[in-house]
Order: structure tokens, then C-alpha cells, then sequence
């Protein structure tokens, strides 16, 4: 038979293995718990959308939606698309199934892979994941500084360092004339803009103060700042946003050339970076998006959320963090000969429904070979079974951390495990 080549993942997409999925779990684990003590709640909504959804809601204009969507055609012609963010859907699902209709403000949060075919980049994937959270119903300025102040906290329990940069968009009634500034501006210095900006210019002239050029650096700094510009309703909306934070002790930046790369936002946007990530170091970005649900056919309401990228995240768990995180089988059970095995399949399924975590292996091997394993495992226990133990019924418990052991009959090996 001739060798088939191997078949490996595609570009910008990546296994997750066993060592790092129990960092992911410990990260997941804690943001459900913070989240929930700020009475956010889960929804999980589909990984395939309607194009539609995302042309609409994120905006035909932007980068994701002109270049980096999986796009394609179902068996039945319409055209769908992995999702490469939430919160369109979230907001949809809202609408859909009328959850404006209770009277409280909806915290919401998902978690799970979004899809966007990026250039490839250290620290961007094609399929990456994200923990966001939207709330729905309030356009209290408190909304956005109660959403930041969990993220933190979570940030805080993961001993991740963080930076939070804020800024204000405007709205619908002054973003427009300023929006006409600064392309008014831009076109006396288009000579000198990257290509890109020169094409944002006339589509998307916000997005100009997003670019990373080197050489649009100096002509972006001389730019007017929307901050000036900012209707009376926006400036209160910025002026509270940022007393709440004073409120909570929260330390912030007001950075005023931070816009975000999706249409729908207004007024507050923010993003957290870590210093600790390098060129690609923004971990979490948000906003509110008042006109969203509008947009997607919705009733009006008012929204607020962001989005926190979990590769980076965990990427960030300082070492003592990310090494303690590992479960370690409690024992493992040692066996010499197939009616030591059979004994140890009996204990081990014993001790497993008291919920003793026991591991083994099928080969056996020598009593050298089984404690490597053990060893590797990282297991605290380790039982041994072999003709004189069988003979007496009792066995050895050794534990691996002391070298401490114990000769138990099998009914006490139970209640000495459990009253370690
Ligand atoms: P965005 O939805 O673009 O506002 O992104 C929110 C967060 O998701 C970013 O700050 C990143 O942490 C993360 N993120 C976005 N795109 C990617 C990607 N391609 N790979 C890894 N993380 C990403």
C-alpha cells in the first residue's frame, strides 16, 4: 500500500490538546462564575448565520464583512456564513424571541468560536474564540462602567495585567458632521496616506484613525478628535460613563482616536490591552450599539457588550496560574498479572463512583514502566497490586508527594484517600 500523506489542520486553524484545554476550561470556568455573579446569563446561539445577518449588522463596509467572512451557499442556494462575531446573532436572538418583553435590562453572555479568514499573523486565527457579553434594554451609562468593571475582576482573578482605553463615538446626530471634518481633512493630506486609508477616506473615514501605517501615524495625530466634537446628550453620556468608573476605582485612558472596526457602534467605545501581548495586544473591545437591533429588523433598543479573545486570554495566564490548573487523576492503580488487573478494574470502578479519580494501564508492565507513568501523570496515589497483595486482600497506597504509605484493606482505602 502506498503512504497517504498526513492530513493536518488548514492554515490559521489549530488543535486544541488535552494540556491546554484544561487552561481553557479554568479560564471558562472562572469568567461563568464572575459573569454570573453579575447576573449575566448564557445563550448560545447557532455557529451558521444568514450572510445577511452580518452584511446588516456589523456593516458592508468594514474589513470583516468585505474580506474576511466564510461565505458560501447551502444545499438549498442561500447564502450563509460562519459567524465572525456574536454579537449580531445575540442581538437577533433578542429580538427574535422578544426578550425585551420583560421589563429588566438583559445581561447575556456566550462563549465559543468565531471564524474570520485574517492574514495570517502570530496571535491571530481564522477560527478563534471569544467570551463577550451584551447588555440589552438600558442606555445607562452605568451599563457600560458595571460590564467593564466584571471583565476586570475576571482579569484580576486570572492575574492578568490590563490597560483600559476608552473613548466616545458620538451618535447619529453629531458623529455625521464630524465624520465630514475629517474627511475634509484627510483629502488636503491624501497624498500622503497609505493606500488604504485613502479608499476609508471616502467609505469608512472613521476607520483612519485605526491604521497602523507608520507613515499615517504623524497626520492621524494632527487630526481633529470627535471628543471636541460630541453632541450635548453624548458629552453627559461620556461625562457619566467615566463618573461611574471614578466610582468604581477603575483606572482608564480616554484615548481619542480608538474607534472600533465595526459600523454599529456609538457613543462608548473601549478596548482593555495587555502590555504583555506585543503588536496584535488588544484583548478585550466593546461598545454600544443603540441602533443595532433596528438595523437587524429588530424593535429599538438599546445595546451595550463586548468581546474578549480566550486564545489570547489564555495565552496570558501567568505560569503559576496555568500550572495549577492541571486535574490530576487522585490515584493510580498499579497492577502485576491479569487477576491483579481484574482486581484493579474492580477498585478503580469503586473508588470512581465516590468520585476518586483513578487512572491505570491496559498493558500493565513492569512495576518500574507503571510508575513512570504514574510519575508522568503527575498523580498523587499510587496503589499496588500484586500475588502477595492479592493473597491478603490489602494493598499498598503510596503517596507520591511524601513517599508516605499505608497497607489498607480495600474498605478503608476510600476514607484514607478522602481524609487526605
Ligand atoms: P473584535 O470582535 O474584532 O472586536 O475582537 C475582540 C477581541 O477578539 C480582540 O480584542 C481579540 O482579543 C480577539 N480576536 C479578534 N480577532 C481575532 C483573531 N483573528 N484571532 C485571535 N483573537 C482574535
Amino acid at each position: 500500500m502506498t503512504q497517504e500523506t498526513l492530513l493536518t489542520t488548514l492554515a490559521g486553524m489549530r488543535d486544541l490538546l488535552p494540556d491546554e484545554v484544561e487552561r481553557w476550561q479554568y479560564v471558562e470556568e472562572r469568567a461563568r462564575v464572575v459573569f454570573g455573579r453579575y447576573g449575566f446569563r448564557e445563550i448560545r446561539t447557532p455557529v451558521l448565520e444568514a450572510t445577511e445577518l452580518f452584511a446588516r449588522g456589523i456593516g458592508r463596509e468594514t474589513d470583516i464583512v468585505g474580506k474576511e467572512m466564510y461565505t458560501f451557499q447551502d444545499q438549498s442556494g442561500k447564502s450563509v456564513t460562519l459567524r465572525p462575531e456574536a454579537t449580531a446573532s445575540v442581538v437577533r436572538a433578542y429580538a427574535q424571541h422578544a426578550m425585551y418583553r420583560g421589563a429588566e435590562t438583559a445581561r447575556l453572555y456566550y462563549l465559543g468560536p468565531m471564524f474570520r479568514h485574517e492574514k495570517k499573523q502570530k496571535g491571530r486565527w481564522r477560527q478563534f474564540y471569544q467570551i463577550g457579553a451584551e447588555v440589552l434594554g438600558s442606555d445607562h451609562p452605568a451599563v457600560e462602567a458595571e460590564a467593564i468593571e466584571m471583565v476586570l475582576t475576571l482579569l484580576e482573578e486570572l492575574s492578568v495585567d490590563a490597560r483600559l482605553l476608552i473613548n466616545s463615538v458620538g451618535c447619529g446626530r453629531c458623529r455625521p458632521a464630524y465624520v465630514e471634518r475629517l474627511r475634509q481633512e484627510l483629502r488636503s493630506v491624501r497624498e500622503d496616506l497609505c493606500q488604504d486609508c485613502r479608499r476609508r477616506t471616502e467609505m469608512n473615514a472613521l476607520r483612519v484613525l485605526d491604521c497602523k501605517v507608520e507613515s499615517c501615524q504623524p497626520l492621524i495625530a494632527r487630526l481633529p478628535r470627535i471628543t471636541e466634537d460630541l453632541c450635548e446628550e453624548c458629552r453627559l453620556h461620556f461625562d457619566l460613563f467615566r463618573k461611574y468608573l471614578t466610582l468604581a476605582s477603575i483606572r482608564f485612558e480616554v484615548v481619542p482616536r480608538l474607534v472600533r472596526g465595526l459600523d454599529y457602534y456609538v457613543r462608548t467605545a473601549f478596548e482593555i490591552v495587555s502590555g504583555e501581548l506585543g503588536a496584535q495586544n488588544a484583548l478585550v473591545g466593546g461598545g454600544r450599539y443603540d441602533g443595532l437591533s433596528e438595523i437587524l429588523g429588530g424593535p429599538p433598543a438599546h445595546g451595550f457588550g463586548f468581546a474578549m479573545g480566550l486564545d489570547r486570554l489564555v495565552m496570558l495566564l501567568p505560569e503559576r496560574v496555568a500550572s495549577s490548573v492541571r486535574p490530576a487523576p487522585d490515584l493510580f492503580l498499579v497492577h502485576m498479572g491479569e487477576a491483579a488487573f481484574e482486581k484493579a478494574l474492580e477498585l478503580a470502578r469503586i473508588l470512581r463512583r465516590e468520585g476518586i479519580g483513578c487512572s491505570l494501564e491496559f498493558g500493565g508492565g513492569s512495576l518500574k514502566s507503571q510508575l513512570r507513568i504514574a510519575n508522568r501523570l503527575d498523580v498523587r496515589h499510587v496503589l499496588i497490586i500484586g500475588e502477595n497483595e492479592l493473597a491478603s486482600d490489602r494493598y499498598i497506597v503510596k503517596d507520591l508527594t511524601d513517599s508516605s504509605q499505608r497497607d489498607l484493606a480495600p474498605e478503608e482505602i476510600l476514607g484514607y484517600l478522602r481524609g487526605k
